[in-house]
């Protein structure tokens, strides 16, 4: 087998910068953020619309990296790294993974379909890994970056492959099929799910069905749509059609489960799933269908079939006791799945101290010794504070790292567990599903109610990079964080938005730039409203302010003399018909006076506020406005000689003026998945996700009441469920009595009667749902849209009205 740099170089055809030895790439990375191993990593630098990895590679020189695959060598790096130029870093990755994964010749299975790709390859993994060792891809990497690098998981030790490859657009499918080349495809489901890049449903499907080009057979639901693309054989399955290969014959729901009899070839059998829902039940027949196709025994399907669990596809980050933050990853462990939650955990760098918590490791295809000889050198080089190992194979191995605490089993580290002894630490609690750490978990969890709002923090990426998309590549974009990031959380968005390369942050107050920067943030922070008590703050901080009045500029050049500054740099707002805070043209001159030869600050800004950017109606008065603007800002730069960033727009002004973009915008609302016309919000993807769960379920019979001052009375007999959220948590109270509604397992449920202070009640008399289940009060449906035309306000209101009471949880998938 051949996967050297030198055998990378030709397939690559590249250009060599530097004195490269011929090594093997032990870590292929794409991220700044992850972990790296000096010269074991070669590092792509990708380039999209708005993000260059180039930006990055000093940093990576700084941190030991050597060897880079580039468009082209930065400036000043020439002899600093060793370089292979190509023509495009992208399709570099994707031959480079192709031609890997060409070494090896064992079975793969390549999933792909609407939804259900990353259960369905979760569960074929534990459905298959007592009897194969397999490489699967972690996660949900199923994208075109995703796809190579989890190929390159593969090794010498595997003898399966499981893939997920995800599209959006046409012609996408074919490079992930070189790159996987799976020999077993499967078809989850067909939804309209990324309609947006196709023309057709059956464009869509004739792209997806691309992944099965060389397969030996295909899984799929009975569909004649579908099969009418694949002309490979196929193993269909059907609940209504007896020519599927797997006929469904019977199927009846029990209490949390399904029993199915199933007629195959010329068997009948019964399975019994631990579910109820649609969702679950057709990933398990595709599941089913593959282990057919492997030949695996009617016995053994249906004894592992029954211990189906559900499965959390995200890593999280929450809020935990003693101010710590708790990455759970408490039910995978393999090797590649560790690299990936060590990686979180070194984004979520709030803390400096950092805890693993980790059990031992199965399904990694390497022999006992060679796995834990890795994890020990990744453990090593990762400078993890504290190690808590449970379990005897980990124990054993790693006792050798320093700061290492060792227990035999979870039931003993339980025992021993204190509070205390978990402090302002960032803590990954990652083990095999068998040692149930979710126990540990729990323990760890800060205590609050079940009610969380869910941030999605690649959704939060996507949203900037639409938006960059509609500027020119040089203007600067600033992006506001006021009001704890529109509600959203501030500094575990502003974290993102560093690592994004944003121009600029906005706050309201000072305390929020504090608290920023307290976190580690250098990004550049403007303060709004800064107040004058507060300029010591802000300069301890290294804060800018906003100066609006010629008061408050003499409040910050008194304190600024005092303390000996020179050039601290300010920023000019100018009232251009907002007639909020700024200067209007009659006191400019008294402006420039102070100004004037005045070195103790530097005007690094001029800007106004739109009034109306996001109503046509107002065209003349937003033209009005800009033309203010530009007639005092250039008095004002003229006569300071002085060459200040120029900007005016908020949001819906990118949206509707992007003529008035001059030097940089102000993004507030749009990053959080929020337009202000419908068609500005369908090219955004949904932020926040409010949710909780039904606490209780109760039948009220006709002509009771449910709730308050008897607002509901059933005119039948009625089913109520109970929600643990109220107008303490920001849910308005005029959102009850049938105004608003949530959604359940997918199905609309009317909010019935008066909303209380900490709980509402729904109608769920056509709901299929038990007590515990999901209940979403704001997301995907209703969307904060909805919401607000509802109350007959903004979305603003409701976003920032959630109270901090509700837990935030931050994810990427
Ligand atoms: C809040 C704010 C913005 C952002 O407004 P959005 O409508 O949320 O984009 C921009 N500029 C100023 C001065 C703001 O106060």
């Amino acid at each position: 087998m051949t996967f050297s740099l030198t055998s990378i170089i030709s397939a690559l055809n590249a250009k060599v910068s530097g004195s490269f030895e011929d090594f093997k790439p032990e870590n292929i990375s794409i991220d700044s953020r992850s972990l790296q191993n000096g010269n074991g990593t070669l590092f792509f630098a990708l380039t999209g619309s708005h993000h260059d990895g180039h930006q990055y590679i000093q940093q990576l020189i700084n941190k030991g990296v050597r060897n880079f695959v580039v468009q082209y060598i930065p400036d000043g790096l020439e002899n600093k790294a060793n370089f292979l130029v190509v023509e495009n870093t992208l399709f570099a990755l994707q031959q480079m993974a192709g031609y890997y994964r060409s070494l090896f010749s064992f079975p793969i299975i390549g999933i792909t379909g609407s939804n259900g790709k990353t259960i369905v390859k979760e569960w074929l993994n534990f459905l298959l890994s007592p009897d194969y060792s397999v490489v699967r891809s972690p996660k949900s990497y199923n994208s075109q970056v995703g796809v190579p690098l989890s190929v390159f998981g593969i090794n010498e030790q595997h003898d399966l492959g499981i893939f997920e490859a995800g599209i959006s657009q046409k012609g996408e499918m074919e490079k992930l099929e070189n790159i996987i080349q799976p020999n077993i495809g499967v078809f989850t489901s067909i939804g309209s799910a990324h309609d947006e890049g196709f023309l057709s449903q059956e464009e869509k499907i004739a792209e997806k069905t691309k992944l099965f080009n060389h397969c030996s057979l295909v899984v799929l639901e009975k569909n004649p749509l579908i099969e009418h693309y694949i002309s490979q054989p196929k193993l269909t399955w059907s609940f209504t059609d007896k020519n599927a290969t797997l006929f469904v014959s019977q199927k009846w729901a029990e209490n949390t489960a399904t029993r199915l009899t199933l007629v195959y070839q010329d068997q009948t059998f019964e399975v019994t799933l631990p579910f109820t829902d649609e969702f679950s039940i057709q990933n398990a027949m595709n599941c089913i269908g593959v282990l057919l196709y492997l030949n695996t025994s009617i016995s053994v399907i249906t004894e592992r079939i029954q211990n189906l669990y559900p499965i959390e596809i995200r890593l999280q980050a929450k809020k935990g006791i003693n101010n710590c933050i708790i990455i759970d990853d408490s039910y995978s462990s393999d090797y590649q799945s560790l690299k990936i939650a060590l990686d979180f955990l070194e984004q979520q760098k709030l803390h400096q101290k950092k805890t693993i918590i980790v059990s031992d490791i199965f399904q990694s295809g390497l022999p006992t010794e060679v796995l834990y000889q890795k994890v020990f050198s990744t453990l090593q080089n990762n400078h993890i504070d504290r190690i808590i190992t449970i379990g005897e194979t980990i124990s054993n191995y790693l006792s050798k790292l320093p700061h290492v605490i060792s227990f035999s089993s979870t039931a003993d580290f339980l025992k021993q567990f204190n509070t205390q002894s978990f402090q302002n630490e960032t803590v990954l609690v990652k083990g095999a599903r068998s040692f149930n750490f979710d126990e540990i978990v729990v323990l760890l969890e800060e205590k609050k109610h079940e009610t969380v709002m869910e941030i999605n923090l690649d959704a939060i990426t996507y949203n900037l990079n639409f938006y960059r998309s509609k500027l020119k590549p040089e203007t600067k974009v600033m992006v506001m964080l006021k009001a704890f990031g529109y509600g959203n959380g501030g500094f575990e968005i502003a974290k993102l938005l560093e690592h994004l390369k944003v121009d600029y942050l906005g706050v309201a107050f000072a305390d929020e730039g504090v608290e920023l920067r307290k976190a580690g943030i250098s990004t550049p922070i403007i303060v709004l409203n800064p107040e004058n008590y507060s300029f010591n703050t802000m300069i301890a901080y290294d804060l800018e302010p906003e100066i609006y009045s010629i008061n408050g500029l003499h409040s910050f050049l008194k304190i600024a003399q005092e303390k000996n500054i020179s050039q601290y740099p300010i920023h000019i707002k100018l009232d251009t018909g907002m007639h909020r805070l700024g200067f209007e043209a009659a006191q400019l001159d008294e402006l420039i006076a102070v100004l004037k030869n005045n070195n103790f600050v530097a005007v690094k800004s001029i800007f106004s506020h739109l009034a109306a950017s996001d109503d046509k109606q107002f065209d003349a008065f937003t033209y009005k406005q800009f033309e203010c603007y530009q007639e005092n800002s250039k008095k004002l730069t003229e006569t300071l000689h002085i060459k200040p960033i120029r900007h005016i727009l908020n949001t819906s002004g990118i949206f509707n003026y992007p003529e008035m973009q001059m030097e940089m915008v102000r993004l507030g609302i749009g990053l959080y998945g929020i337009g202000n016309s419908d068609y500005e919000n369908q090219q955004l993807q949904n932020v926040s996700t409010l949710k909780s769960i039904i606490s209780q379920i109760r039948i009220v019979e006709k002509g009771e009441s449910v709730g308050y001052s008897r607002k509901f009375i059933a005119n039948k007999p009625t089913t109520v469920a109970s929600i643990p959220i109220g107008y303490a948590d920001g849910i308005r109270r005029s959102l009850g009595n049938q105004k608003s509604y949530v959604t359940i397992n997918g199905q609309r449920a009317d909010i019935i009667g008066n909303i209380c202070m900490d709980t509402l009640m729904v109608d769920v008399t056509r709901v299929n749902c038990k007590e515990g289940d999901e209940v979403i009060i704001f997301g995907e449906r209703p969307k904060v849209t909805e919401l607000a035309e509802f109350l007959n306000t903004i979305p603003y209101e409701i976003l920032t009205g959630i109270s901090q009471r509700v837990k935030r949880v931050f994810y990427k998938n």
